[in-house]
């Protein structure tokens, strides 16, 4: 897959699930305002029902008392009109049929106006004594609480907890229940009505109710948007784990190819050397005295060593697929190993004019190895050294073994070379990973090496790890288990 497929790919699922996220932000918003304006009408709709019922109320109140006032008047005075029977003192039987009309309109006409009275009575009591009247009296908390009640339950806010206070037009406190808090700020929350709308402004009371459990109720019709995010989560992360994972993928094809590109330049050199001996021992025209012939096998002979170091390094490949390479372990004293192949490598080094010497202090040195691979391992470090030298400084390589903890043997190998950047660092023992200035000297690397010698020592038990400074030179540092005996 192109890398600019992978790019459009990712963010077109980027704008997908930031298109999501915004839809569901946005359809949140919109649920909490309209649960919130649900909430406030359904509030306000029950204060505005107790203020009527307590308006009601008291004008039952007035009627109750002008009816009694009336009644003792009856008492006193004896009204004509109260009598069903007779009409002006006389029995209904002792009149003819018109004056009977006559008389009954008269009596219907003076039993309306003796109502009207009342009635008048009534209202002239409510606007002129209702407002002195104590406002404990006219709304006592237990009938504002049970008609506060009654009337949220009929809104559908059934069982919902409130508080409230009665206050007058300067916002005292007239009477409230324990868990009112005159200091609720929580504009959003607190529902003020007026009771007793008919009253003179300076005597008006108000009803202050505030619920405390409004959040949560307005929250709770959100309960499902919780798993949702939760899988629109989900979702992210997955998707972003498989962008990794292509990212990685593709990197790891590069690397592949890379690796391929690298592996046939480093066969065709020694090939085409070989071919071309061939080609001059099988020319009849080419005289082969003994010292040229000598010279072509040297070079058959240096190009098939060349050419079978590389298949060997191919070959170390192999052991990466195994979870744990099968090796021949035996107890080895790793100074003589270390000796050894300083020894062969010496020429080596001296050769680019670099100088490799060995301290060798391990008194004991006995580790349970596979001989050849730990040798490969020294091998790799020793010719990595050499193949990231500095141009201009000559090498100067030292390898060292001494004793930790006495169970515990360290070789460390340092060089002088081109060091190795921070980034670079951490990833140089990953199977494939070059350093991108790499290419020095024309060196033409795996980028198996690294990884070859980590797993052969954590196979054995061991550690290695690695410092270095860019410009300046690089250590590195391995532990292996000393054997027991
Ligand atoms: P290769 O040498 O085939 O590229 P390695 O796994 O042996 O692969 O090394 C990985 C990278 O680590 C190399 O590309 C090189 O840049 C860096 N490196 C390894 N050893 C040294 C060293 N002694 N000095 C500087 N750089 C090094």
């Amino acid at each position: 897959m192109k890398k600019s497929t992978i790019w459009i790919l990712t963010s077109l699922m980027t704008l997908a699930f930031a298109g999501l996220l915004w839809m569901q932000g946005y359809y949140v918003k919109n649920m909490v305002a309209m649960r919130n304006e649900q909430f406030s009408d359904a509030a306000k709709q029950s204060l505005y029902m107790v203020s009527e019922r307590l308006v009601k109320r008291e004008t039952r109140y007035f009627y109750d008392q002008t009816i009694g006032q009336v009644a003792s008047l009856q008492t006193d005075v004896n009204f004509s009109f109260s009598s069903p029977q007779t009409i002006s003192g006389q029995p209904l039987g002792m009149y003819d049929a018109g004056d009977t009309y006559q008389q009954a309109r008269e009596e219907m006409r003076d039993k309306y106006l003796q109502q009207q009275g009342i009635i008048d009575e009534v209202i002239i009591s409510i606007i002129s004594q209702a407002a002195d009247r104590p406002p404990m009296e006219r709304a006592d908390s237990a009938t504002l609480s049970q008609m506060l009640k009654q009337e949220l339950d009929t809104m559908g806010l059934k069982n919902m907890p409130f508080e409230f206070a009665l206050t007058n037009v300067q916002g005292d406190i007239i009477s409230s229940t324990a868990g009112f808090s005159a200091t609720a700020d929580d504009k959003d929350n607190m529902f003020v009505q007026t009771l007793f709308p008919q009253d003179p402004r300076a005597k008006q009371l108000f009803l202050k109710v505030y619920f405390p459990t409004k959040h949560e109720f307005v929250m709770s019709s959100l309960n499902y948007v919780y798993p949702t995010a939760a899988f629109i989560l989900l979702l992210l992360v997955v998707f972003f784990v498989t962008i990794a994972l292509v990212f990685r993928q593709k990197k790891l094809t590069e690397m592949k190819n890379d690796f391929i590109n690298n592996m046939t330049h480093e066969f065709k050199t020694p090939i085409s050397s070989i071919s071309l001996a061939a080609q001059m021992l099988n020319d009849q025209s080419v005289c082969k005295s003994s010292t040229m012939l000598k010279q072509i096998s040297t070079v058959i002979n240096d190009e098939t060593k060349r050419l079978r170091f590389q298949v060997e390094k191919v070959l170390q490949m192999s052991m990466f697929d195994k979870s744990k390479a099968t090796l021949k372990l035996e107890e080895v004293d790793a100074n003589v190993v270390l000796f050894n192949v300083v020894n062969t490598f010496k020429l080596k080094v001296e050769k680019y004019g670099g100088q490799l010497s060995a301290q060798l202090d391990a008194m004991d040195a006995i580790v349970t190895v596979d001989q050849m691979h730990f040798t490969n391992v020294i091998f790799n470090l020793l010719d990595n050294a050499v193949k990231y030298r500095k141009d201009d400084v000559p090498l100067n390589l030292e390898v060292a073994s001494h004793d930790l903890d006495n169970d515990r043997l360290e070789i460390t190998i340092k060089d002088n070379g081109i060091g190795i950047r921070k980034d670079d660092l951490k990833r140089i023992f990953e199977k494939f990973y070059r350093v991108s200035t790499g290419n020095l000297h024309d060196v033409k690397g795996f980028g198996l090496g690294l990884a070859y010698v980590r797993k052969i020592i954590q196979d054995l038990d061991g550690t290695i790890n690695v410092e270095s400074e860019y410009g300046i030179g690089t250590k590195f540092i391995i532990i292996l288990p000393l054997s027991k005996n």
